[in-house]
């Protein structure tokens, strides 16, 4: 393995349940490999339902204590875990980037960025206030009380395989909830080593598990034991909708973080350079692999020709390669099937009409490293239009109006990330109202920070993540009727 760490404790090859390391009870183990290398990096245990029963019965057991301590004494046991996260933070990404594939400035980015989620959401546990209303009946005191829901569920994707999990733990945590995380399979060590950082931070037994394994047998015990409350998810759309009716069952909570089908609009009036900027780190961060990726580039008629040309130009400069490599700006795709979805889309889009600029295919480097593209003349007859690219792909459609290009931005089923640039004051308005998107970036293409409200609307989701609104996510409301005055 091309990776070392400086403490090899953090990487862990067992789940982690009820504040003990463990094994799958028949002992079998799912292999883990470095997608730049294709080699094996190592091995997890593929737990499954009844381990999953066993974390959920140790979070259970776990809970009255957990919720009985003060937000302040929760917020001391967070801040640990999070000033752990930060000191490791290139082991972690180290880590991260040899399961992961994405370059190290971003590995360590995510690391900064996950760690925030619990920085934040420590803080916004003290400010879980109640309110008493005031009361239609003289004898009466209307009291409202905010409580932790109970056990909760997280099942996490690969593509930031520790901001996922500190954005759904973190919050849930500082509520007063106890948690079973199921990380990805493809990125479980991230996962485990965050584990180990809570065990050292001195978390109780049973307040965070993490359960490796089969997605189908531990999502299914996840969503069928009436013990878990709320379950919070991010990955595709078509597992969210299978999730959700699982759900329904024992009538859980749940939030979704699903797919989407991001717009990005550059108007006549706005500054091409920014425009390219906001461009790459939308599109090409995570080599595409994000779920607020720009997957579809609008631009207006008149500067059309001027902004392809300065973007491929750019795109033709990413440095391609293994993400450990100092200086590498794309890393390889997760795995082969995410290759071959991109190859179909471009061949559609070929078929179609739409021209290369710069890539359009395979790496040099072979494996699942895909050269960086730009492709012009996109119309919306062509799959990339309608389905999620997650790849570094950039389709450029142009539109002559305003209000064409928002019908075509918001005729798709999915409402998560849009993204616009213009130097106009009343079209920024306009604009940002008329995109049906739960997220809406004007002249930037980053938009995520913790203490924003992450998420989105239509098919891509349910709930927000971050800020102060997401603590509410993992509360239940009581109204207290005190009678008789
Ligand atoms: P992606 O691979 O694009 O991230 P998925 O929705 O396939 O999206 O996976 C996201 C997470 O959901 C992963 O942790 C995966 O293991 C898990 N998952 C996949 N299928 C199921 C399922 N049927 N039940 C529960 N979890 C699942």
């Amino acid at each position: 393995n091309a990776f070392t760490l400086t403490d090899p404790a953090l990487f862990r090859s067992h789940g982690f349940i009820d504040g003990a390391w463990c094994d799958a009870l028949d002992g079998s183990v799912i292999q883990v490999n470095n997608p730049a290398s294709g080699r094996l990096l190592g091995t997890v245990p593929n737990l499954g339902m009844s381990e999953t029963r066993r974390a959920i019965d140790a979070a259970a057991r776990a809970l009255p204590a957990w919720r009985a301590k003060t937000a302040a004494q929760r917020a001391a046991l967070l801040r640990t875990w999070h000033d752990l996260l930060l000191a490791n933070q290139e082991d972690l990404a180290r880590l991260m980037t040899a399961e992961q594939g994405k370059p190290l400035a971003e590995a360590r980015g995510e690391i900064t960025y996950a760690a925030s989620f619990i920085e934040w959401f420590a803080e916004e546990g003290k400010r879980v206030y109640g309110d008493i209303i005031p009361s239609p009946q003289a004898d009466k005191r209307l009291l409202v009380l905010k409580e932790p829901i109970g056990v909760c569920a997280a099942i996490t994707p690969w593509n930031f395989p520790s901001a996922m999990i500190t954005r759904k733990a973190a919050p849930a945590l500082a509520a007063g909830c106890t948690v079973v995380v199921k990380p990805a399979s493809a990125t479980p060590f991230s996962a485990l080593a965050l584990a180990a950082l809570a065990e050292r931070a001195g978390f109780p037994p049973g307040v965070l598990n993490v359960v490796t394994g089969s997605a189908t047998a531990i999502g299914a015990e996840l969503t069928a034991n009436p013990l878990v409350r709320k379950l919070s998810f991010t990955g595709s759309t078509a597992i969210g909708k299978q999730l959700i009716a699982a759900c329904a069952g024992t009538v859980k909570k749940v939030s979704m973080e699903l797919g989407g089908n991001a717009p990005f609009i550059v108007f006549a009036d706005a500054d091409l350079d920014q425009a390219i900027e906001g461009a790459m780190l939308s599109k090409y961060r995570n080599a595409g692999q994000t779920c607020v990726c720009t997957n579809r580039f609008f631009v207006q008629d008149d500067v059309y020709e001027a902004f392809c040309e300065k973007l491929a130009a750019a795109v033709a400069t990413l440095k391609v390669g293994d993400g450990l490599v100092e200086g590498i700006q794309q890393g390889p795709l997760i795995n082969e099937q995410a290759v071959q979805t991109v190859e179909k889309q471009i061949a559609d889009a070929l078929a179609k009409g739409a021209r290369p600029l710069t890539g359009g295919k395979r790496h040099p480097l072979g494996g699942t490293f895909f050269e960086p593209t730009v492709l012009v003349d996109a119309t919306p007859a062509m799959i990339i239009a309608r389905e999620e690219t997650f790849g570094p792909v950039a389709p450029v459609f142009s539109f002559s109006s305003e209000q064409e290009v928002i019908d075509l931005a918001n005729a798709t089923e999915y409402g998560l990330a849009a993204y616009f640039f213009s130097r106009d004051i009343d079209r920024i308005w306009r604009v940002a109202e008329a995109l049906e998107y739960g997220i809406v970036g004007v002249n930037t293409g980053i938009i995520s920070t913790s203490v924003a409200p992450f998420g989105g609307i239509k098919e891509s989701g349910i709930g927000r993540e971050g800020s102060r609104y997401d603590i509410e996510e993992f509360l239940e409301i009581k109204y207290v009727c005190l009678g008789g005055i």
